[in-house]
């Protein structure tokens, strides 16, 4: 299947080093550009100044490559709809604020996180944030926001329409959202950073993406990413999120499941084809546990193949990786 107006993209966060659970998102959505003739884009999202380090930013684009992912865009090789980084397009963040701002669309916020901390028994948010914010600031009076003002400089919300939010996921099938799930979310934090919700729905659109391909955690955050891209009168993409890789605990692979960064693999002597190998193996896009180079899975690779449970990886796995 060719799509020639198929754009993807991955997406990483350059605050630590890629992970085999990254790497396994950043193959899927390679493998599904790839193999439907499309075009992949590579975008550093480090606009959390302080997390982010220009040196996980290089290991990054060295690790994707020792694994035989590339890019037709992106921060080092550029591109129609570049910079390709996020610190470089704050203007762009700044015009989308400003349209929101005009349509009465944002509320200041001046709750800390101790009193949001305290709202532990609000109804649920999203999974992956805790309780929901209950809308404390939404409607302040003028001077009540003067007088926190002089206290407090606020972080910025969207108001969350009151309408639920349903899509079709291309992995993870059907999904509906109620009326105000999450709360009202922050575009702009106190401390003048832009929040990633704001900063990726802003440039998915002008990067012209079609389809993001990326890790179940982020189920949660579409809804608000689509109540964006209305409000901003932008197209949305086409959005599938894979299950998560996680460990013998249950638990999202993660630093304590052993050296298993792709910088710590390449150290060991371990070779690209036998990291893409486990994964796919793990992944329904490789029917036997071995060394096979990325480029080999793209003519065999379909979504549909990659399970829509998370995936849990056992000792063995990882100690046949580690060589440990
Ligand atoms: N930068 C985000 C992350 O590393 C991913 C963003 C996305 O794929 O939408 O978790």
């Amino acid at each position: 299947m060719t799509e020639a107006n198929y754009r993807g993209r991955f997406a990483p966060t350059p605050s630590g080093e890629m992970h085999v659970g990254n790497a396994r998102t950043a193959l899927i959505a390679w493998l599904d550009a790839r193999s439907r003739g499309g075009t992949f884009v590579l975008r550093m999202e480090d606009i959390d100044g302080p997390r982010c380090k220009p040196h996980f930013y290089d290991l990054i684009l060295e690790d994707l490559r020792w694994l035989g992912i590339d890019w037709d865009e992106g921060p080092d090789v550029g591109g129609p709809y570049g910079p390709y980084v996020q610190s470089l397009r704050l203007a762009d963040y700044d015009e989308a604020l400003k349209r929101l701002e005009a349509r009465g669309l944002l509320y200041p916020c001046y709750c800390s996180r101790a009193e949001l901390l305290a709202v532990a028994s609000a109804p649920h948010g999203l999974a992956s944030e805790g309780p929901a914010y209950p809308g404390t600031c939404r409607h302040l009076t003028d001077e009540e926001r003067r007088e926190r003002e002089r206290k407090k400089s606020p972080s910025l919300r969207f108001r969350l329409p009151d309408r639920a939010v349903a899509f079709e996921d291309g992995a993870a099938g059907p999904q509906r959202f109620a009326p105000g799930a999450g709360g009202d979310f922050v575009v702009r934090r106190a401390d003048g950073i832009v929040s990633y919700q704001l900063a990726v729905v802003v440039d998915d659109a002008a990067m012209a993406i079609t389809d993001v391909v990326r890790g179940a955690d982020l189920l949660d955050s579409t809804p608000r990413q689509l109540f964006l891209f209305e409000a901003l009168g932008l197209n949305a993409p086409r959005y599938a999120h894979v299950p998560l890789l996680c460990g013998p605990d249950g638990k999202r692979l993660a630093k304590r499941h052993g050296a298993l960064s792709i910088r710590a693999l390449r150290e060991r002597g371990v070779r690209p084809e036998q990291v893409v190998g486990a994964i796919a193996a793990v992944s329904g896009l490789h029917d036997r546990p071995e060394p096979i180079a990325a480029r080999e899975l793209i003519a065999g690779f379909r979504l549909e193949k990659v399970p829509k449970e998370p995936v849990v990886v056992d000792e063995a796995w990882i100690a046949g990786l580690t060589g440990g």
